[in-house]
């Protein structure tokens, strides 16, 4: 029997989402099959989410066999796999403490939280202002809404927002510092603005954030979101960038397709948060942390190292399309300039290419181990398009 999703998808699912008109029913590696039997190259991965492929295989034999043996039991009791991927990454990235939430959002909750936390009980403040940047995402809770530098999401019908926060410009430092002030706790930012273009800050501007962070004992809060996990050709896009923060937040790839947050605690940070100060049911989830231990294990410098063939096979691609204006991002985070990019969106994917927006820019975020023939055929059908 062959139901009619869209139908009952538009009848009993809050309108929240303008989605397109494909039911996708099986994923594998980098394709997905819709309800008809059409195949499709997947570009978009789910939102960067899905950075290993479709139903990998080491990442589904560790959820599974944790499925089988136990799913859940609350973070009142220990738990092998939350404990181990703490432990693997605080080994990679050189922080020392993780809390574990279940979506990007609520690890910028937890980095905010403990920023704020921190200036407070140093005796600096007792109203903590974070600076963020314009543009910038860091989801969708009112607190996480208020952190993101967008005007036009910060509508009116949801106020009043959250205070403590101000927003400077990316990209330039003098914003940034124009900013600062007693009740400075933290500077919170992306290295790219996912959402909002594709947009990678600039090695000065971060620089100087950093050595304004040390002069002022203030938080250095990195939203490795959508960055991290490879995303950027590194495991995390500040090792790149060669900064140390105190506060990483990350999310997306983690968990390749199961919901997982994570927000890591540098030197200064990692003891702010004490018993009851935060907290979460699912947060930690054996299962989804079975998961990760797997995405973590199969992120090295191969994987790494094939993230940047796959940019540079993108790049030179996209320099034969001359209606291509700009390519921006790093890795295989990637947003191309073009007119009417929604409209690209739709024409990839009746040619059977799934793609994204971010703004008016089209986004790529395909697999990070997209086998080559594949993104060859993608890029194909990109190149038809975008010509
Ligand atoms: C997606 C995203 C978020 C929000 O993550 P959710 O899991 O949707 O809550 C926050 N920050 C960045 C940079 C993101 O890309």
């Amino acid at each position: 029997m062959i139901m009619d999703i869209k139908a009952i998808d538009k009848q009993y699912i809050e309108y929240t989402y303008a989605r397109a008109d494909v039911t996708f029913v099986r994923g594998e590696g980098s394709l997905l099959f819709d309800d008809k039997g059409g195949e499709y190259i997947d570009f978009c991965a789910g939102i960067a989410v899905v950075g290993l492929g479709h139903a990998n295989k080491l990442w589904l034999e560790a959820v599974q066999s944790q499925l089988v043996s136990l799913a859940h039991t609350s973070n009142l009791y220990y738990s092998e796999p939350c404990a181990k991927l703490a432990e693997i990454l605080c080994k990679r990235t050189g922080l020392n403490k993780v809390f574990f939430a279940n979506s990007g959002a609520e690890a910028n909750e937890c980095a905010i939280k403990s920023a704020r936390k921190y200036a407070v009980d140093k005796g600096k403040t007792s109203t903590p202002e974070i600076i963020c940047l314009k543009n910038s995402f860091h989801g969708r809770t009112l607190a996480t809404l208020t952190a993101t530098g967008q005007d036009n999401l910060h509508k009116a019908m949801f106020a009043p927002f959250v205070d403590g926060f101000v927003y400077a410009q990316a990209n330039d430092l003098e914003s940034v510092r124009s900013l600062i002030n007693d009740n400075t706790a933290a500077i919170m930012f992306e290295l790219v603005q996912g959402e909002g273009g594709v947009i990678a800050l600039d090695k000065e501007f971060v620089d100087g954030i950093a050595e304004l962070c040390q002069a002022n004992d203030i938080l250095m809060v990195i939203d490795e979101v959508q960055t991290g996990n490879g995303r950027s050709g590194s495991l995390y896009a500040y090792m790149q960038y060669g900064i140390n923060p105190d506060i990483v937040t990350t999310a997306k790839g983690l968990g390749n397709g199961l919901p997982i947050g994570a927000c890591m605690f540098g030197e200064k940070t990692q003891n702010v948060l004490g018993a009851g100060d935060h907290g979460s049911t699912f947060g930690g989830n054996p299962a989804v942390c079975a998961g990760a231990i797997a995405v973590l294990n199969q992120i090295d410098d191969d994987l790494l190292e094939g993230v940047k063939v796959r940019h540079d096979m993108i790049v030179s691609a996209l320099s034969d399309c001359s209606a291509v204006k700009s390519v921006s991002g790093l890795g295989l985070m990637l947003g191309i300039e073009i007119d009417n990019a929604k409209d690209k969106v739709k024409e990839c994917l009746s040619k059977g290419l799934v793609v994204l927006t971010a703004h008016e820019k089209l986004r790529l975020l395909p697999a990070l181990n997209i086998p080559i023939p594949q993104l060859e055929k993608g890029l194909q059908i990109l190149k038809e398009v975008l010509k």
